[in-house]
C-alpha cells in the first residue's frame, strides 16, 4: 500500500488511495467477518450487477459497480494484495499478448457482427459519460425504470 495517505481528486481516488481509506474505514468489520463472509457479499454485489443490467438501470449500475469494487478492495486488504500494484499487469496493455488495443485470438463474434449494422448503446442512447451518483433520478424513463424495481421487489 502507499504510505502516503492521498487525498481524493476531481476525478475521484486512485487505486492505493482507496484501499486505504476502505482499510481505515472497514478493515475492522472485514477481519471480524473474515474472508468468507467478506467474499460473499462481494459475490452477492455482483448479483446486484446482473441485475442493474437486466433494469437496463445505467444509475443503479453505478452505484453496484462501486459496490462491487469496495468490496473487491475489502478481499484484497484481508488477502494481503496490494491492488494498486498488481493493477499495473493492465496498466501497460493485455497481459497476454502485450498490445493495447488487445490482439489476442477472440472467439466471439462482435455485437456489431450478429445482423446489426452497428452495435447499439445498451441504455438506449449513445451518450457515454460519468453518471452522477446520488442525483435524483429525473427523466420518465428512470421514473418508469423505479416503478418496474419497486414492482419487481413486491413479489
Ligand atoms: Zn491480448
Amino acid at each position: 500500500m502507499t504510505p502516503v495517505p492521498q487525498k481524493a481528486g476531481p476525478r475521484g481516488l486512485d487505486l492505493g488511495a482507496l484501499q486505504q481509506a476502505i482499510a481505515r474505514t472497514f478493515g475492522a468489520r472485514d477481519r471480524a467477518r473474515g474472508m468468507d463472509g467478506t467474499f460473499r457479499r462481494l459475490v452477492e454485489e455482483v448479483g446486484e450487477v446482473a441485475k442493474s443490467l437486466r433494469h437496463r438501470d445505467r444509475r443503479a449500475l453505478a452505484l453496484e459497480l462501486s459496490d462491487v469494487l469496495a468490496w473487491t478492495v475489502s478481499v484484497a486488504v484481508l488477502g494481503g494484495v496490494d491492488l494498486a500494484r498488481v493493477a499495473r499487469r493492465y496498466g501497460a496493455g493485455c497481459p497476454r499478448c502485450g498490445a493495447s488495443p488487445c490482439r489476442c485470438p477472440q472467439d466471439w463474434a462482435p455485437v456489431a457482427a450478429r445482423g446489426d449494422r452497428r452495435a447499439p448503446a445498451f441504455f438506449g442512447h449513445a451518450r457515454a459519460g460519468a453518471v452522477e451518483v446520488g442525483r435524483p433520478a429525473r427523466t420518465a424513463r428512470r421514473r418508469r425504470a423505479a416503478a418496474s424495481r419497486a414492482r419487481a421487489t413486491r413479489r
